[in-house]
């Protein structure tokens, strides 16, 4: 037999990132450094409606979304997100307000000073911020108003909108090489030198490096691996990390999760947002669920209480423990904006809901509170085990019901301040 050594657990490798500080009144996000991943995501209202821009905003961070960035792309937008802010914190929702600005930023912020005060961060687009002579100027303005109003920036770089004039000048070049690179790469190399040119000069302008976050997004998961490698290895900037237009539904969560659990694991994203088309109907705050269950899942951050639950098989013909595994699920995410105050350490929770003797027990015995259902042809009992240990067995028709008061009851005992 060969030499055998332990086998240690794969851990996410560390890349240390100049801090950043998004604050709103006493409430400070601090991005990059030794902070965790933060999860963002962007409303779709019309911000010049505050009232339905605040109601999603409150959406989004009590899903736990951290930094919510909002468009501003209207005088009407500038001058609504004062009160969008005052509904915040009248609702008692501290939750950092990002403005996203295209074109017109330089004016929005300094013709709505109020707009530029109550913003937590911006973000600017170095191929949205004017074209020939205005984009120094124009870009200049919006670094100014952030060193005005002492807010961090993120200048953030999209393939969709990348700067025109750099791209051809890139193209140039190339063509001048004795071995031209792929027009792919020359892309690559556009989107990482339009982030850290602009960064670059927008330090010159006086804007802390510290407060200068990147992102250069594009919508292909090896290209998004490929160009945040790069970008990763040349600065410390903190780096916001999304795949953009991610899609729709599975196509849009998988491709985002892919993309991002690589790169994550690689020490390369200190914020993230999943850029998730809603399905119709679909809640906006899905794309907070997906982006905070990928930090989960790689053991980066814990949110919620975990469910474990069986995929059910030829042994389970029933959906009771589909129905069981989903009713807790949703009761735990529903509960946790209360519980989270009330029972500090709550999203540490292990629970299994499992369907039927071969893994059910097994499985339910590694959560902190566990039920294996009876699959089909096995006696109508559910043994229910806690802390690992085999302690009741439930019968009949409340099962789900009697299962979730135990959840409930194991929580208060274990989390819950002493009498
Ligand atoms: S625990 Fe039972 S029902 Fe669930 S997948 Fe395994 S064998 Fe199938």
């Amino acid at each position: 037999m060969s030499a055998c050594l332990p086998i240690e657990t794969a851990q996410p490798r560390a890349r240390r990132s100049a801090q950043a500080r998004i604050v709103w009144g006493p409430r400070v996000v601090t991005v990059g450094g030794d902070a965790p991943v933060r999860v963002q995501s962007m409303t779709n209202t019309d911000t010049a409606d505050a009232i339905a821009t605040a109601i999603q905003v409150k959406e989004l961070a009590q899903a736990g979304s951290e930094v919510v960035r909002i468009t501003v792309n209207t005088p009407e937008a500038a001058q609504a997100v004062p009160h969008v802010r005052e509904q915040l914190d009248r609702m008692g929702i501290d939750v950092p307000l990002v403005g996203d600005f295209h074109y017109n930023g330089h004016t929005l912020l300094t013709q709505y000073p109020a707009c530029a005060q109550t913003l937590s961060k911006y973000r600017i687009n170095p191929g949205n911020v004017g074209k020939g002579d205005k984009h120094d100027k124009q870009f200049a303005q919006m670094v100014e108003a952030a060193i005005r109003w002492d807010k961090p920036v993120r200048i953030g770089v999209n393939w969709g909108s990348l700067d025109q004039e750099l791209l051809a000048q890139m193209m140039d070049e190339n063509s001048r090489r004795a071995q031209p690179w792929q027009a792919r790469q020359v892309m690559y190399e556009a989107l990482i030198s339009s982030a850290l040119q602009s960064a670059a000069r927008a330090e010159q302008l006086g804007l802390a490096h510290e407060q200068i976050l990147l992102s250069c997004k594009v919508s292909g998961v090896q290209d998004l691996i490929a160009v945040y490698r790069e970008l990763a290895r040349r600065t410390d900037h903190a780096l916001h990390l999304g795949l953009t237009e991610a899609g729709m539904g599975t196509k849009g969560t998988v491709a985002s999760a892919t993309a991002l659990s690589i790169l994550l694991q690689e020490g390369i994203g200190d914020t993230i947002r999943v850029s998730l088309t809603p399905q119709p109907g679909e809640s906006r705050t899905q794309e907070v669920v997906i982006a905070s269950e990928i930090l989960q899942s790689l053991g980066l951050r814990i949110f919620v209480p975990s469910v474990t639950a069986c995929p059910g098989c030829g042994r389970t013909t029933s959906t009771t423990f589909q129905e069981l595994a989903k009713q807790i699920d949703d009761y735990l995410r529903l509960q946790m904006p209360l519980w989270r105050k009330q029972y500090p350490g709550v999203e540490q929770l292990k629970v299994a809901v499992m369907g039927c003797i071969v893994n059910g027990p097994g499985e339910s015995k590694h959560a902190d509170i566990g039920i294996s259902l009876p699959g089909t042809g096995e006696a109508p009992a559910a043994p229910v085990f806690i802390d690992g240990e085999k302690r009741l067995t439930l019968r009949g028709e409340g099962i789900a019901t009697e299962f979730q008061a135990l959840v409930e009851n194991y929580i208060r005992d274990r989390f819950g301040a002493p009498a």
